[in-house]
């Protein structure tokens, strides 16, 4: 029932966008944050994942933090994020925003991703700016003496390009936010909907579907909610919608 509900609301829609978190990658073997089975069992991702835990206490971040995003690494897409991928080469979704930093959008093959957390794609140096692949500086990091692992150019600390907590937000959050201007129809797609400021984009939906394992505190407003696993809720979805567009 709520499958064709939102497959009908998806065939309705002029502009629709997805907005996704680390629950849709959990199926690509990636923990989330806040499940039980979450990083946040073995650290405070906020603590851990800071601007000034990074420069204070690098030995911290390097224990914590940097292994969540090591483990970011050989990771593959999944049938939510290919579902999505899909729904955008049909035409109806015209973008994903995503928290989420393992660039597993992008490698389904979706093009229009706004990555407003970032990416491990590439880091870059604090002083000099210079930017260096994610795996170069995975292998200084694994050189103990390493850390912090420094700029090669200019011996500046080198930081992953990914938004950290008490960073400010890139330009793909205000390009998100635009594009929120004209959304009619956002499906999300496992997050918790508590991180700030991507919390507050469901506000702006005229149409709202959320997938999501565990309640969320935009559950109330909702045309859709569906407590289930990503992957098996988008494929059917997406069946429904291209049986619906045939019709
Ligand atoms: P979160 O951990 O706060 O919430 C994830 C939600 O997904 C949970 O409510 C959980 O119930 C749900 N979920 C997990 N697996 C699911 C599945 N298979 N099907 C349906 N629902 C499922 O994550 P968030 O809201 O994205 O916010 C946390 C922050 O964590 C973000 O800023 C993100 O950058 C970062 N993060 C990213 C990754 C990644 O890139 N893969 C991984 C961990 C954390």
């Amino acid at each position: 029932m709520e499958y064709q509900e939102a497959a009908n609301l998806i065939l309705q829609a002029k502009n629709m966008y997805a907005l996704t978190g680390a629950g849709i990658s959990t199926e690509s073997g990636i923990p989330d944050f806040r499940s039980d089975t979450g990083y946040y069992k073995e650290f405070d991702g906020a603590t851990a994942l800071s601007r000034d835990v990074l420069l204070g206490d690098p030995d911290r971040f390097y224990h914590e933090g940097f292994v969540m995003l090591k483990d970011l690494f050989a990771k593959k897409p999944n049938a939510g994020h290919k579902a999505l991928k899909k729904l955008e080469d049909l035409g109806y979704l015209k973008g994903v925003i995503t928290q989420n930093i393992d660039n597993l959008h992008t490698l389904a093959g979706s093009k229009k991703v706004f990555e407003v957390h970032g990416h491990t794609r590439t880091v870059h140096c604090m002083s000099c700016h210079k930017t260096y692949p994610f795996q170069d500086y995975v292998d200084l990091v694994t050189v103990e003496e390493e850390i912090p692992p420094r700029c090669p150019a200019c011996q500046g600390v080198l930081r992953p390009d990914v938004v950290m907590f008490g960073d400010m937000m890139p330009q793909d959050f205000q390009d998100a936010y635009e594009a929120m201007e004209t959304c009619d129809l956002l499906l999300v797609a496992g997050s918790s909907l508590v991180v700030a400021p991507v919390s507050y984009l469901p506000g702006m939906a005229k149409k709202l579907i959320i997938i999501n394992k565990e309640a969320t505190p935009y559950d109330y407003k909702a045309d859709v909610v569906i407590h289930e696993g990503i992957g098996q809720a988008l494929t059917k979805i997406l069946s429904l919608v291209e049986e619906g567009a045939s019709r």
